[in-house]
């Protein structure tokens, strides 16, 4: 979405979905998509800010909480923002991981897992497109 800070009614239908997102951002936030590792634009991003949903707008990580991990072709965060996500076990592609998906509009966002640094131990492995950067002014 170029206007991320717009709040507006979620759609509701597959359709209405596919008319507010990019073809990109669509088959990663509604159809689990994974974007090709070392192609998405925060990779090594390290302004500081706030990442929010590309699909709805919602606040997801902070810049504070975004770290690189060599060899991982997506951008990593120790935390998300309180009551933001939800994790649920995803058992697709005969792996058994933790999705991440954005607790507002249900959007796939990535996966997590138990190999981050501390404080929190966890690393949010979360495409790029499931994304957007808001700057600190
Ligand atoms: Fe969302």
């Amino acid at each position: 979405m170029s206007d991320s800070t717009e709040r507006f009614d979620l759609p509701e239908t597959d359709e209405e979905w596919r008319e507010v997102l990019t073809d990109e951002e669509y088959e990663i936030l509604r159809e689990q998509g994974t974007e090709p590792k070392f192609t998405g634009e925060f990779i090594g991003k390290d302004d500081e800010g706030t990442y929010v949903c590309a699909g709805c707008g919602a606040e997801l990580f902070d810049s504070e909480t975004k770290f690189d991990r060599e060899g991982s072709g997506w951008p990593s965060f120790y935390d998300a923002a309180e009551d933001s996500v939800e994790l649920r076990r995803d058992t697709s592609h005969g792996m058994d991981r933790t999705e991440v998906v954005c607790a507002n509009c249900g959007g796939h966002l990535g996966h997590v897992f138990d190999d981050g640094p501390d404080p929190t131990g966890k690393r949010f492995c979360i495409n790029s497109a499931a994304l957007d950067f808001e700057g600190e002014e």
